[in-house]
């Protein structure tokens, strides 16, 4: 059997060939017009000396050259390596060295950053337009692929060949490489259509980084698939957000629980709502319950939750109209996956009963091929061809997932687990609560205390700390409830749109508390 990750592309551009593929400001690029750029670009890395299975950097914020640059390496057999647009130089440098890259692609707004780290890792550079490779410094420019150098359509890999290595953020240690096969990819893509039950009339805000698992699989790959059209947005705002929902007609939006928190702060002061909304779905991190109900309430739409990781492609859970949405759960596991609790501590796979909290852990057509260039890091990661998740979560009698925390961000309170998650549901209903991150800091007689950081309504007049902790007291166990709050103006945002609590972590560790 042969395919390839582009094909998602190139079958649309037969099927919809008239139909808008990609919106990024101004350009408005149909299939046909998308595929032909990608091909053509396609052509011209092959002529550089790009050859199948050769890694590929694509460092492109979200436009639509992102997509162009994306589907022309992996038509060209070769594997894409998408980097974080926000990340330094240097680690750029460390990724393309790490993955081997035989070339990196970039352009725009990040062309300094490209010219810096091709540099400190001595790879040579491609540019996607044609006054940056006057400049010199680029052994290629895609803007002059000529249409002769054309494919005419995906080079033929093998379901287990990979198609990208997405790296992690590298928030514990240095970054490391998931290795995702064109199965991996094209398995979930489909599943994510068919959860989403997207069809080429929808329209979907691209406001995830497309570098990212979520954005790329999820809003990317499978609104390609679908036909449909990904209106893109270079950076997320509340209000940029809210005007595009609204000019573009969006009918599906994605986000992480943040992005649905600042649309809910502009929806305040923008009485004006999408009249065109069918789904939002969220992903990524847990997504309070008071805040999807604000959501739904304000947007009159329904979020849909569900889970996953860059290892798993990434869906590996979601709330499907066929079992009814639970909030609060992630559903139940999609198409071909299993999703089960194991014990957490244990070396082996030991799989636990319904009711009883343990490690997630997933197997099936979604779990990744291995971090690149790190046997020791699989090896304790997939397990008698389980995927351990490192997350703590319980499965109802009903088959319904929950994700309790990370494992990592437990706390232990004087010997007790305390799941910032519950306290983090329980403050989000506070009516002056904006956004809420629960962390543990170092205590010398507890070991560990809860504290809550907390963004507060400006609007809701001054609220004081003890208010915050007499309501958690009132709901919440002894053991449990913050006894320290700190208010911040905003959370620290990770490169796809998470709130770092690491970053708190070590912001807060030797304040007085
Ligand atoms: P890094 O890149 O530093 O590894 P990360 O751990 O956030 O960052 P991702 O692959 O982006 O890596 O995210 C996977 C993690 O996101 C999961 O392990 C889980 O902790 C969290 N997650 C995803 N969806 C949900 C959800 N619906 N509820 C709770 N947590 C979720």
């Amino acid at each position: 059997m042969s395919l390839n990750l582009a094909d998602v592309l190139a079958e649309s551009a037969q099927r919809f060939p008239d139909r808008t593929a990609v919106i990024g400001g101004a350009v408005r690029l149909t299939y046909r017009q998308l595929w032909d750029d990608a091909r053509r670009w396609a052509g011209l890395l092959r002529g550089l000396g790009v050859r199948p299975g050769d890694r590929v950097g694509v460092l492109l914020p979200n436009v639509p050259d992102f997509p162009r640059a994306y589907y022309a390496v992996a038509a060209a057999g070769a594997v894409v390596v998408p980097l974080h647009a926000l990340a330094t130089p240097e680690e750029t440098a460390y990724v393309l060295s790490h993955s081997r890259a035989s070339h990196l692609v970039s352009g725009g707004v990040l062309w300094q950053n490209a010219v810096t780290a091709a540099h400190l890792a001595g790879v040579p550079l491609v540019d996607i337009e044609t006054q940056l490779s006057a400049e010199g410094q680029a052994v290629g420019c895609l803007a002059a692929a000529a249409v002769g150098d054309s494919l005419d359509w995906p080079v033929p890999r093998e379901p287990d060949d990979l198609a990208a290595v997405l790296y992690t953020s590298g928030t514990t240690g240095r970054p490391k490489g998931a290795m995702l096969t064109h199965l991996n990819l094209l398995l979930n893509t489909s599943v994510s259509r068919d959860l989403f039950g997207l069809r080429s009339d929808d329209v979907v805000l691209g406001c995830l980084p497309l570098f990212h698992t979520f954005g790329q699989t999820c809003a990317m790959n499978a609104a390609f698939r679908a036909g449909a059209t990904l209106a893109l947005m270079a950076r997320f705002s509340g209000q940029a957000a809210l005007d595009l929902l609204i000019s573009e007609e969006v009918t599906v939006f994605m986000g992480v629980p943040t992005m649905y928190v600042t649309l809910l702060e502009t929806a305040r002061n923008d009485e004006r709502r999408p009249g065109h909304l069918r789904l939002a779905v969220s992903g990524g991190a847990s997504l309070p319950v008071a805040v999807l109900e604000r959501f739904e309430e304000a947007f009159a739409t329904k979020i849909y939750e569900g889970y996953g990781l860059t290892e798993t492609s990434p869906v590996a859970a979601f709330n499907q109209p066929d079992f009814g949405c639970r909030p609060g759960t992630v559903g139940h596991p999609v198409w071909g996956v299993r999703v089960a609790v194991a014990a957490p501590e244990s070396d082996q796979i030991e799989l636990l009963p319904d009711g009883t909290a343990g490690e997630i852990v997933i197997r099936g057509h979604n779990v990744f091929a291995g971090y690149l260039d790190d046997p020791d890091a699989t090896a304790v990661t997939v397990v008698d061809g389980w995927l351990r998740t490192g997350d703590i979560g319980v499965r109802d009698a009903d088959g319904f997932i929950s994700i309790v925390d990370r494992k990592k961000d437990l706390v232990i309170r004087g010997g007790f687990n305390v799941y910032p998650r519950e306290v983090e549901e329980v403050l989000s209903r506070h009516p002056a609560v904006v956004q809420v991150a629960v962390i543990g800091l170092p205590d010398p007689t507890y070991g560990e205390e809860v504290c809550a950081v907390i963004v507060a309504d400006q609007q809701a007049g001054v609220v004081q700390p003890e208010e915050i902790v007499t309501w958690a007291k009132e709901r919440l166990g002894r053991h449990k409830y913050p006894r320290l709050v700190e208010f911040v103006e905003q959370m620290p945002i990770g490169p796809s749109g998470k709130v770092l609590k690491r970053e708190l972590r070590d912001r807060y560790a030797d304040a007085p508390g």
